[in-house]
């Protein structure tokens, strides 16, 4: 079985282990397969995951419950990465997307980006920006990779993923 993610690997081999954290031991070693777990866990319906690995400084008063209707709730069409980047730090990290899911009878594309941040060695969802500003073709790639240590065009770099 494919993974949720689409990321076109197994299941058993991309987000299971994250979501199946107490059998296999395993934690989301990026922002980005952290990112790729939740939206699993949004497809999953897995309210206890998504909590879990929300920070708790900007979590709220949400539920586990909530998170779990949200996700069986939506039909959840696909997700695209634009980019994503951990900072020198080593602590926190960016990754940009793409959702599209139906909610009632209705599209909605999510574009997000979102910030993680890890905690005692686990990465935690922080908070997001909602459609952020468009990265131009010429731009360094946000991703932050050099090439002969000049930062790559976007065009030449994750605009091609
Ligand atoms: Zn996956
Ligand atoms: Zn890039």
């Amino acid at each position: 079985m494919l993974c949720h993610c689409q990321s076109l690997q197994p299941f058993a081999a991309c987000c299971a282990p994250y979501l199946n954290r107490e059998l296999s031991g395993q934690l989301a070693p990026t922002p980005l397969a952290l990112m790729r777990s939740r939206y699993s866990a949004f497809v999953l319906g897995n309210g206890d995951y998504l909590l879990a690995t929300w920070h708790p400084d900007t979590q709220g008063s949400l539920t586990s419950e909530e998170l779990t209707e949200h996700g069986l709730n939506c039909q959840w069409l696909g997700l695209n990465i634009i980019f994503t980047r951990i900072e020198a730090d080593g602590i926190h990290g960016v990754v940009e997307f793409k959702v599209r899911y139906r909610e009632q009878g209705r599209v909605v594309l999510l574009h997000e980006q979102s910030y993680f941040e890890r905690v005692a060695g686990r990465w935690l969802y922080r908070d997001g920006l909602i459609n952020p500003p468009k990265i131009g073709a010429n731009q360094p790639c946000p991703c932050g990779v050099t090439q002969h240590h000049i930062p790559k065009k976007y065009k030449h770099c994750c605009a091609k993923r």
